[in-house]
């Protein structure tokens, strides 16, 4: 076991012998890295002209005089190509594997959107690319699939356990083992071993840096609180950065999915359901049962439906430094028709967490005040879970003539 990478208890690498070696390469590429100004700067201007960095910070007036309460503005990650913040990390990871010299990348994907990510990443940076992907979840994502191999990835469906997330995960390590000398695992968000936690938070704090000298800008004064929805932990990860040593209260979302008393939600920070424990090479907060088995997973959005989370975040919320709450579903759903309806805006279900709390939580602060909620990422691609949600008749026709057509 490797004694670095710890946040007071919590994170480490629990690793296999054989990796060691190659997480010991990657730590130090990537503290070489996060020491050479150049590195960082290369980041910004790649981030600047193939994604839309830096991203707006949008002043939710309608939202705003709905609540009657504090400033809503909103960090707009949904700008990012391929359209989330998990941009920020593969880019910056993209750029890393070129420094170490290496020509292939793989990753895990549960939804598809991080494979989505990588395999855009492989592309334009002409590395060979293989995504795991349970074979469950390659069922139920086709579209993901579609443009992971569009963009010349291979995607591999996972037969083993129960065909889902954590199976592709341990078949991307399996395949690392093999491949070290030439391959790089892309890994999704702030968990896993050490560098992983630290390095993903580091791309990531792009975001809060970005968003601190912009609201410094408008409003000439600090937002009181800051919202963020926690799946594995990066985008809070990142917004959170930028004010860590500030008087900047930190609030995190997770999904509550069908209630925090149901056993159908993915709250392994605010629920009784979690407790400490190493897995997946790392030490967290995991939703296990009492023999140490992990739980199934709900959530209506496809990315925060996860059995672990940052070991950072769990360190965070062990010193009281962040606070966190959890949104069901159902107010998931509310949040994201009235962002819609009153802004235009299009918010991910992943981010439709954030505004829930945010919009708990502004009524009862001074209009001098201001907050902001980092829309991780936009909707578009949960038109099939939302239409469903919203009960729209229109989207259930187009769906059962489009059946209809392939039948005949
Ligand atoms: C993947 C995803 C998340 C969850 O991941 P974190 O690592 O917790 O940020 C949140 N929002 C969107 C839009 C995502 O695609």
């Amino acid at each position: 076991m490797n004694k670095k990478g710890y946040f007071a208890d919590f994170g480490g690498a629990f690793l296999p012998e054989i990796l060691v070696a190659t997480f010991d390469e990657l730590t130090a590429a990537y503290e070489s890295a996060k020491a050479d100004p150049a590195f960082w700067q290369e980041y910004e201007n790649l981030m600047s002209s193939y994604s839309c960095r830096p991203t707006p910070l949008t002043l939710a007036e309608n939202l705003t005089r709905h609540f009657g309460g504090a400033r809503i503005y909103v960090k707009r990650e949904d700008l990012n190509h391929t359209g989330a913040h998990k941009a920020n990390n593969v880019m910056g990871q993209g750029l890393l594997v070129k420094r170490m010299g290496k020509k292939r990348v793989i990753a895990e994907t549960g939804a598809g959107q991080h494979g989505v990510a990588t395999a855009t990443m492989a592309a334009r940076f002409g590395f060979d690319c293989t995504i795991y992907m349970g074979e469950v979840d390659v069922e139920r994502q086709r579209p993901n699939v579609f443009w992971m191999e569009q963009l010349g990835a291979e995607v591999v469906p996972v037969k083993d356990g129960t065909r889902i997330l954590k199976d592709a995960i341990n078949e991307a390590f399996r395949d690392w083992v093999s491949n070290m000398d030439n391959t790089h695992y892309v890994l999704g968000t702030a968990c896993g071993p050490h560098p992983f936690p630290e390095m993903v938070a580091w791309f990531q704090s792009i975001i809060g840096r970005e968003a601190r000298a912009q609201v410094l800008e408008r409003e000439g004064k600090l937002p009181r609180r800051i919202y963020a929805c926690v799946g594995g932990g990066s985008n809070a990860m990142g917004i959170f950065g930028g004010f860590m040593d500030d008087p900047v209260e930190l609030v995190g979302v997770e999904a509550g999915g069908r209630g925090l008393d149901t056993g159908a939600h993915a709250s392994r920070l605010c629920s009784d359901d979690a407790a400490i424990g190493v897995a997946q090479g790392y030490k967290t907060y995991f939703l296990q049962n009492a023999e140490g088995q992990m739980q199934e997973t709900h959530s209506i959005a496809a990315g925060l439906d996860y059995v672990g989370v940052s070991p950072i975040l769990s360190h965070l919320r062990e010193e009281g430094r962040a606070r966190f709450t959890a949104a069901t579903d159902r107010e998931v759903v509310a949040a994201m028709r009235l962002t819609i309806r009153k802004e235009g805006l299009i918010p991910a279900l992943e981010s439709a967490h954030a505004f829930v709390q945010a919009f708990k939580d502004a009524p009862d602060m001074s209009p001098e005040d201001c907050l902001i909620i980092n829309q991780s990422g936009r909707g578009d691609k949960d038109i099939f879970t939302v239409a469903d949600a919203f009960e729209d008749p229109g989207w259930r026709e187009f769906i059962i003539r489009k059946a209809e057509q392939y039948q005949t």
